[in-house]
């Protein structure tokens, strides 16, 4: 079952949560009981493809909700991209979570998610309507996760003149059943408009829901990549890693802890941030203070002030925060800072951190990678004693997505993926509709829906 993190209404199954994605009282909805696989097991995914593992890690939580043969069938469908890891010291590997069709990792949870929705809604003869705002990066994966999916729409709006063509064009060159309109204004008015229609009474005719890091069904398959990189990694049953997750809206993280309480031995999780730091002061000061506006950095997917997930994370360590923010029960800060460290890192050490791990290694890293691959080196630095212990930094989107940044840096144009190159080369399919102020919007919604 599942409990809404404000504990102001029932619990669900798997189902309602995942159609739902929030809880009715503006909570998210996270797990009562986790449970834990044995040691013998964990260690034997090494020799098990992603999809076996995929099965057997996931069927913990899916349980009888989807049929077991249906299910192999969804994570075999939705994981059938390869997970690289590449082994950079002695001791430091990268595992590479951009080999998906968008070239981000958010390819995992939109792809899973996208599949176990649309098997519900064939189950119940219902169809909704998906709305989604994005930065940039959710709405690629999203429109490509779910595209004819045939009982769900996907509208997704995005801030005409703040994205680059790439992501644009892995909205706008699909159609079907997805409408990508692009809009004048900034990302936090899309998101304005999506809570708008939400919340609007004349709207509720149609089923609404949304497919962004709040819908637990996003989390669950991000668990895997952890158990997948652990099993390729270690050499001894047991054998505790450290694991680096480049942080925003902390979905990345939470899908790590959740493997952990899954029995996954971890030494330490770092959550590499960019400038946005609320959360490293947060494990700090024990105070929790939004970073807003939050900061543009060049990790631009990781620009978040106020991650939505912390809520899941604090719930998980016994404690309450309200979506505003507010800490109504503390977690126990000790445990966390037990499991959990943070650090910061600027953009001009982000930068800094791809020419030397070019200079080095020969490794092109993208901005949100470097974030983690930086934040390991301060670990590093400040755990000496930890020196022999195994980590695992994960690159989260690929390079080709940012080649302004990486010639300017290492003077490389970084190859492009045939997924990228396959978009870059089809048709736009032009805004459906003028879409200025939040009645053009729901006038829209009303007239095709
Ligand atoms: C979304 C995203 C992140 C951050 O993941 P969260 O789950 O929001 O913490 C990191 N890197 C890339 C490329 C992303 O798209």
């Amino acid at each position: 079952m599942f409990h809404s993190t404000n504990h102001n209404t029932p619990d669900v199954g798997f189902k309602e949560a995942i159609l739902r994605g929030q809880a009715p009282d503006k909570g998210l909805y996270m797990l009562d009981e986790i449970e834990t696989l044995s040691q013998e097991e964990i260690y034997s995914f090494q020799s098990l493809p992603l999809n076996e593992l995929g099965f057997i890690v996931l069927s913990n939580i899916v349980r009888e909700s989807i049929p077991k043969e249906t299910f192999k069938e969804i994570v075999t469908d939705a994981l059938n991209f390869e997970v690289p890891i590449n082994k950079i010291t002695d001791y430091d590997h990268i595992c590479y979570l951009d080999n998906g069709p968008t070239c981000s990792f958010k390819d995992f949870g939109a792809r899973t998610l996208a599949r176990v929705m649309q098997y519900f809604l064939e189950q119940d003869d219902e169809n909704i309507i998906i709305l989604t705002a994005t930065s940039g990066d959710t709405g690629g994966a999203v429109a490509q996760a779910f595209y004819e999916m045939d009982r769900i729409q996907i509208v997704v709006l995005y801030p005409k003149h703040e994205i680059s063509d790439l992501q644009r064009k892995q909205m706008t060159t699909l159609g079907k059943n997805v409408a990508a309109i692009g809009i004048q204004g900034k990302f936090d008015d899309c998101q304005r408009f999506v809570k708008k229609a939400f919340a609007d009474p004349d709207l509720s005719h149609l089923k609404l829901s949304s497919a962004n890091s709040i819908n637990f069904g996003r989390l669950l398959p991000q668990t895997l990549y952890y158990f997948w990189s652990y099993s390729r990694v270690v050499q001894e049953k047991g054998e505790e890693v450290v694991f680096s997750v480049p942080s925003g809206n902390f979905g990345n993280l939470m899908g790590g802890l959740i493997a952990y309480k899954m029995g996954l031995p971890v030494k330490k999780f770092i959550a590499a941030v960019n400038e946005n730091d609320e959360f490293p002061n947060f494990l700090q000061t024990g105070t929790y203070e939004k970073v807003e506006p939050s900061k543009n950095c060049i990790s631009n997917a990781m620009n978040v002030g106020h991650p939505s997930n912390l809520a899941r994370l604090i719930d998980l360590y016994g404690g309450h925060i309200d979506e505003k923010g507010n800490i109504h029960k503390r977690p126990n800060m000790e445990e966390i800072r037990k499991d959990i460290v943070s650090y910061s890192i600027s953009d001009e050490e982000t930068k800094e951190t791809i020419k030397n791990a070019y200079i080095r290694y020969e490794e092109i890293l993208e901005p949100h990678g470097a974030v983690g691959w930086a934040a390991l080196q301060h670990y590093r630095k400040d755990n000496p004693a930890h020196n022999k212990i195994k980590s695992i930094t994960f690159e989260t989107a690929d390079p080709a997505k940012f080649p302004d940044e990486i010639i300017e840096l290492i003077d490389i144009i970084p190859k492009t993926p045939s997924s990228l190159e396959i978009i870059q080369n089809r048709e736009e399919i032009p805004n459906p509709t003028e879409i200025e102020n939040y009645d053009d919007f729901k006038a829209f919604l009303e007239q095709n829906y």
